[in-house]
């Protein structure tokens, strides 16, 4: 049974204007909730039109997101690895880079996916409307059309009238009001373009995009002060893991400081001034070369004219929906960031494909019992389900076996012993509850967690499930092992 969402309705209103384009489907946004919910539509038999205020479809995580981060920390990643490998005998000389080059790879990145995501946009006969939209009423759509590179509105205006609609018009980042503008000071779209490698940067915001960034710019040789108003850099798993991860990089930042914030900066011709309040704030003001805000996003439901339509947007500009990403109005679903956290790509997509098969008539719902997160930082952090702390929380009775990578011949082979795998099981039931990987590839691995999670499989499913040898991935079956008491690649165990 799905719930609908039981609020106030807002004014709706009724358009009787000209129609240009008529639809079964119409998808607001083309990013990876946007996109998967068109293409699955099509592929459902509706008729759908996609619209989009940007040039290229795949929203934020393809264009200024999760891709380009990507190919960026690989980069990171060669230029990290040809600095450590000295104690392995290859010596390198000092890494030359080439910003265009490097911003050209990067390109060619995105747009080889772009061009495939048109093509498969194509290959369903799906419409592409390129513009900013906004609701005329429950079926009724205007979009403004847009051209170029950006968002620039050309006058043009096209409205469109559906029978079904899903709104996946994501979300942005959080500009910080009291922060000038100057094009020193950007947000991860900024930083993501790569246009200079300044000597002394400051990441306001300790998450996971101001830590993949502060990543990617030390590598490129920037020195890299971080400042977080909460007590702690990446909220979100346990803390053993986070200490792995803070003992491999604290090499690489200047100044890390917690429980304070950026209060004032000041742009001047040779620098940004900036003076710091709370807990660790230097007593003078720093100057730095360029600033980036990663202070958190927030959804677009407040830019889309919601309240037209009948549907309901909450205080924060999240559209609530039920099990099912319907939203308040029957006829309208909402997918991705614009409904809620965690706002990841592979989150967008699954509650895509659910929107678009209720809208089609088959009986789905969004019942994913996890989503993982992971940190793309070196090393990877990436947990599934309960952490300790939070089982620990919520008083849960759980049982945690962790396996130290100390003992993986791959990862000491790889210079990765450092990283650990830890499973957290239901005492009573023995089922896999949660799970944290810290390490080389964690992200890669952490589905196999995911896995286990939902198809409710006990610590001797994954123990006696036989992981090729000698890999990462492998440390997953022996903390299983550990659960279970019959790991041998570990000094004997205290008996329970
Ligand atoms: P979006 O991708 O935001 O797409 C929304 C689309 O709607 C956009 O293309 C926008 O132009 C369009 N739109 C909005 N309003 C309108 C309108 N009125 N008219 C027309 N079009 C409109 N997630 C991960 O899972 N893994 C990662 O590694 C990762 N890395 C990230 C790195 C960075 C730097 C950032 C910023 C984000 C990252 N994310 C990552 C988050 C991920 O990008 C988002 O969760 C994901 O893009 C959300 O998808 P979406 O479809 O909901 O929205």
């Amino acid at each position: 049974m799905s719930h609908r969402v039981e609020v106030q309705v807002p004014n709706i209103a009724k358009y009787n204007g000209s129609v240009d384009i008529e639809c079964e489907m119409l998808v607001l946004g083309a990013g990876p909730g946007g996109y998967s919910a068109a293409f699955r539509s099509a592929d459902l038999g509706m008729k759908t039109v996609i619209v989009e205020r940007y040039a290229t479809l795949g929203g934020v995580c393809l264009n200024v997101g999760c891709i380009p981060s990507k190919a960026l920390l690989h980069v990171a990643e060669m230029i990290e690895k040809t600095q450590s490998s000295n104690d392995l005998g290859i010596t390198f000389s000092e890494p030359q880079i080439n910003i265009d080059k490097l911003q050209a790879h990067t390109e060619k990145v995105v747009s080889t996916l772009a061009n495939g995501l048109a093509s498969m946009a194509k290959g369903r006969k799906i419409k592409v409307v390129r513009g900013y939209g906004n609701f005329l009423d429950p079926h009724h759509l205007e979009v403004e059309v847009t051209d170029g590179k950006g968002q620039n509105r050309t006058g043009a205006r096209k409205v469109i009238k559906f029978q079904k609609c899903i709104i996946a018009a994501g979300s942005a980042a959080v500009h910080l009001p009291f922060i000038p503008h100057d094009s020193r000071i950007v947000d991860s779209t900024g930083a993501l373009e790569l246009n200079f490698v300044p000597q002394k940067m400051l990441v306001i915001g300790g998450g996971i995009i101001g830590l993949e960034m502060a990543t990617v710019y030390s590598s490129l040789g920037a020195r890299v002060d971080i400042v977080e108003m909460a007590d702690v850099l990446m909220p979100g798993p346990d803390r053993d893991a986070v200490r792995i991860w803070e003992r491999q990089n604290l090499h690489r930042f200047g100044k890390i400081m917690l429980k304070t914030k950026a209060a004032e900066i000041e742009a001047k011709d040779d620098g940004l001034y900036v003076k710091f309040e709370g807990g660790n704030a230097t007593a003078e003001t720093m100057k730095y070369d360029m600033i980036l805000q990663a202070a958190g996003r927030i959804p677009n439901g407040n830019k889309i004219a919601a309240d037209k339509a009948g549907v309901i947007v909450d205080e924060r500009g999240f559209i609530p929906v039920d099990s099912q990403m319907c939203t308040n109005m029957p006829h309208i679903f909402a997918v991705g960031d614009i409904v809620g956290q965690p706002m990841l790509a592979h989150k967008a997509m699954h509650e895509a494909h659910t929107a678009a098969e209720v809208a089609a008539g088959t009986r789905a719902f969004f019942d994913a019992l996890v989503t993982p997160v992971v940190s793309y930082t070196h090393p990877e952090v990436a947990w599934v389900g309960y952490t300790e702390a939070q089982a620990k929380k919520e008083g849960r009775n759980v049982d945690v076996a962790r396996f130290p990578w100390a003992a993986s011949g791959r990862a000491i082979a790889n210079g990765a012993d450092y990283g650990f795998t830890k499973l957290i099981f239901d005492i009573k039931t023995r089922r896999v509850v949660g799970g944290t990987i810290v390490g080389p590839s964690a992200g890669d691995m952490i589905g196999e967690v995911c896995l286990a999670i939902e198809m409710g499989c006990d610590v001797v499913d994954i123990a006696r499930t036989i992981h090729p040898h000698p890999t990462l991935g492998e440390t997953i079956g022996l903390s299983a092992e550990v659960a279970d008491g019959s790991c041998t690649d570990i000094p004997p165990q205290r008996k329970k």
